[in-house]
Order: structure tokens, then C-alpha cells, then sequence
């Protein structure tokens, strides 16, 4: 039979992207939406909408019941998470999968595994990754963690098991603070996650934050689509992302590539995944997998031609890849710059109506975004309201484009970190590349006001 409607459960840009795969390949929607979302463009477009609960995203987006009786009401066939809210939840995969419904994502048990963080490096050791060097698992003994420590060498990292969005983390510098802070770690992840399970990992000084994109068919075939290096990032959120990564050889792209490939294909991974790595003097270590499409896929598709939506769906639905390692072939570059509604340098949220708007256009430029004018920012969910991308023969054209892109874009009525993006399109470390995780963060801070 196929797939023939499919429920987004998720709103903003990439509730639009994935209504936007499925049309072209002629299957309809459905929107789920809260209150506060009623006039978004995603509700607009979809064939079908149902509201699924007031603003909170506890009551809507994350409300599991709603979704799957939305799904029952509107004769949905298929669902597909998007990323954040559900995207990563196991059991939500196994409650749509126990309805019926094509689940348009990775396995549970998959999600699960690589949602545990001890779990996923014990799993991607097994598979051939390489590791950041670090305790075998769980620590709860003090003695353990001190020679662990004293191995690897100072500083180290205490990270939770449970740990997302940067979060549970602490950084030691010498053996005398290891105690307190493997104490307040556990205490901290115990309220946060509740789980104080923390593990031990080197700290890297200066790393960049380099991951591979791959895609499974769950029956033991697997592809990667090359990097993308997402260093300029601030508190551990990215900001601007590019593909391929200006430190990555052909040679080693295909080396890396092919590692985590066969990862995935050993392992029967389904659907699309994002292997991240810290990369330092030439070296990679893995940190930690994503089971769902990311944010910054669309340089990934800019840069291999692929819709990578389509391949989730495709594969969803019991199909082959559309393609296999020899089809893939890497042409120019693309970067992308997240645009969200905030204060560009103090990074404060700033929600509202959106007085005017007008995307830029023009050759190789893509803009994925639900904004118009007269919309009105909620304040409710994540401020990203829109994502330029850009993509050009060689970086260097790709700059000069994205420049130009940049100064078309207007978004008026709130703060948005377009003038930041001006500004980071010309720093010299930006245009040679030569930038690492904490480059960002130290030009913020010396930046003159
Ligand atoms: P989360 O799931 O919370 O995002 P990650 O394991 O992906 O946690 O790490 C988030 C960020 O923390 C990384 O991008 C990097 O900036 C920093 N980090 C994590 N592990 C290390 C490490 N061993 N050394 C240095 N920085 C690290």
C-alpha cells in the first residue's frame, strides 16, 4: 500500500520541511498544532490540522495521547518527529509502531541505546569508532575515577548519562577537585535527568565539533553523506554550520565516512543518523550519536543533492535507498546560518510580530522558515525562527554569496541574530575556517560593544 498520509509531529520550519518532501512525493499531511500556533504557516499548508492542546509544550507537542489519537482521527498512516520534542523518545516510537502507524524514524531499540550516553560510547567502541579515551562506563567509586584520571591525564570531564543539550557537565583541573565535583555532577544530572549515573572522559583543550551524516535501510545497508563541521557554537548551541569542514581531506572524508558507515550497516540502522565527533590535532572521538535529522542537515543535501526527508520516508516505507556510497558525490559548499529571534549579542529571546519580512533569493539560495509578515512569534517554543543556506561552487564563493543573502534578508519587529551573522561573515578566522568549538564564545566576550 505505501504511505499515504503522513502526521507531523512538530511545528516551525521543520514541520514545513517535511511537508514540503512529503508533497513532492505525493503523499498529504497532517499538522498538529497547539493553541498558540494556530496561524502558523505549517498548520496553512498541511491538507489536514488538528490542535492538540494549549501552548505548553508538555500539553502539546510532547502530549503523546493527543498525537496518536490526532493520528487515529485523521487517518494518518505514517508519523514523522521532526527533531527535538519527540524525535529521540524510544518509547513514543514503540507506542506509534503498537498503533500501526510507520514509524518515519530508527528503531526504538536504537533510539534507546544511543540515548543513553554510557551506552552509546560502549556501542560505538564495539562498532570500530574511536573513542575519547575516558573511564569503560558508569563511575561511582572515587578511587576508580582518580586512577581513570590519572590514565587519561588532567583535565577530564565529568559527564552525565543522561546529560542533553550540553547540560551535566564538569570540567576538572586536578585530582584534589575530582571528589566535589563527581558529587556535584551526580547531584546535579540526579536533578536534571533524574539520573545521577556520570561517566570520566579527557577533556580536549581546543576542539572542532565535526559529524558525519549517515543512513541505514535497517537491513544491513548503510551510506554516509560526508561531514558537517558545526564549530561556531555558543553554550553548546551551533550557530552557523558547513559542509564539507574546511579541515577535512577527500581522503580522510571517505576514511571516516566509511567507518561509520559500516557502523551503522553492522548494526541494521534504519533511517538517517548523525554521528558527532570532537576533532583535535587531526583526530576524531566520538562524543555521542543522533537518532533523527538535525537541524543543519539541508548543507548535507546542498552539497550531495539528496532530500534527505525523502530517503526517510522512502526507507519508512519498507524501500531501498534511492542510492548507494558510489552515487554520492560531493560537489562545492554549502553553509547555513541559523537566524533566531533574539538579541544577537546578549542572546535574550525576543518573541513578537513580525512587522515585515522578505527572504532572500536568488541562485543557490535556500531559505526553510514558517515566517511572514504579520506572524507572530510565540514564546513558547525555540526561538529559531528561520534557517538561510547557501550554497556555492567553492567556500569561497559560497561566502561571498551568503554576504550577499545575508544583506537581503530582512525580518523586522523583533531582534534577530541576523547582525551577528553579518558580522561573523567577516572575521578573518571565519573565512580561513581556522575556528574551533570555543572560538565563537571568546569573540563574544572580547568583542568590542
Ligand atoms: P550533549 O548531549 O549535552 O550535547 P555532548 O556529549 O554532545 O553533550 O557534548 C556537548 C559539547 O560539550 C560538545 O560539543 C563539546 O563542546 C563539549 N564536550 C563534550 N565532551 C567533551 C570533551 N571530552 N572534551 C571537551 N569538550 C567536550
Amino acid at each position: 500500500m505505501g504511505i499515504s498520509r503522513i502526521l507531523i509531529a512538530n511545528r516551525g520550519e521543520i514541520a514545513l520541511r517535511i511537508h514540503r518532501a512529503a508533497h513532492e512525493m505525493g503523499i498529504e499531511t497532517v499538522a498538529v498544532h497547539s493553541t498558540a500556533d494556530a496561524d502558523a504557516m505549517h498548520v496553512r499548508l498541511a491538507d489536514h490540522a488538528v490542535c492538540i492542546g494549549p501552548p505548553s509544550a508538555t500539553d502539546s507537542y510532547l502530549n503523546v495521547a493527543a498525537i496518536i489519537s490526532a493520528a487515529e482521527i485523521a487517518h494518518a498512516d505514517a508519523i514523522h518527529p521532526g527533531y527535538g520534542f519527540l524525535s529521540e523518545n524510544a518509547q513514543f516510537a514503540e507506542i506509534v509502531e503498537a498503533h500501526g502507524i510507520t514509524w518515519i524514524g530508527p528503531k526504538p531499540e536504537h533510539i534507546r541505546t544511543m540515548g543513553d550516553k554510557v551506552e552509546a560510547k560502549r556501542t560505538a567502541g564495539a562498532l570500530g569508532l574511536p573513542l575519547v579515551p575516558g573511564s569503560d562506563g558508569a563511575v561511582s567509586d572515587f578511587e576508580e575515577a582518580r586512577r581513570i584520571a590519572d590514565e587519561t591525564g588532567y583535565p577530564v570531564i565529568i559527564k552525565a548519562a543522561s546529560g542533553g543539550g550540553g547540560r551535566g557537565m564538569k570540567v576538572c583541573e586536578s585530582p584534589d577537585q575530582l571528589e566535589t565535583l563527581m558529587r556535584q555532577a551526580g547531584n546535579e544530572a540526579k536533578a536534571a535527568f533524574g539520573d545521577a549515573t556520570v561517566y570520566i572522559e579527557k577533556y580536549l583543550g581546543n576542539p572542532r565539533h565535526i559529524e558525519f551524516q549517515v543512513f541505514g535501510d535497517g537491513r544491513g545497508n548503510a551510506i554516509h553523506l560526508g561531514e558537517r563541521d558545526c564549530s561556531l557554537q555558543r553554550r553548546h548551541q551551533k550557530v552557523l554550520e558547513e559542509a564539507p569542514s574546511p579541515v577535512i581531506s577527500e581522503e580522510e572524508r571517505a576514511r571516516m565516512g566509511g567507518i561509520c558507515a559500516k557502523a551503522m550497516a553492522d548494526m541494521g540502522y534504519r533511517g538517517a543518523g548523525t554521528i558527532e565527533f570532537l576533532w583535535e590535532n587531526g583526530e576524531f572521538y566520538f562524543i555521542e550519536m543522533n537518532t533523527r535529522l538535525q537541524v543543519e542537515h539541508p548543507v548535507t543535501e546542498m552539497i550531495t543533492g539528496i532530500d534527505l526527508v525523502r530517503e526517510q520516508i522512502r526507507v519508512a516505507d519498507g524501500k531501498d535507498l534511492s542510492c548507494s556510497q558510489e552515487d554520492i558525490h560531493f560537489h562545492g559548499h554549502a553553509i547555513e546560518c541559523r537566524i533566531n529571534a533574539e538579541d544577537p549579542y546578549n542572546f535574550a529571546p525576543s518573541p513578537g510580530q513580525v512587522t515585515a519580512y522578505h527572504a532572500a533569493g536568488g541562485m543557490h539560495v535556500r531559505v526553510d522558515s514558517g515566517l511572514y509578515a504579520g506572524y507572530r512569534i510565540p514564546p513558547y517554543y525555540d526561538s529559531m525562527i528561520a534557517k538561510l543556506i547557501v550554497y556555492g561552487s567553492t567556500r569561497e564563493r559560497c561566502i561571498m554569496r551568503l554576504r550577499r543573502a545575508l544583506e537581503e534578508m530582512v525580518v523586522e519587529g523583533v531582534k534577530t541574530s541576523l547582525p551577528l551573522h553579518r558580522e561573523l561573515l567577516q572575521q578573518p578566522d571565519v573565512l580561513s575556517g581556522d575556528y574551533s568549538i570555543k572560538w565563537l564564545e571568546d569573540y563574544l566576550r572580547e568583542r568590542p560593544s
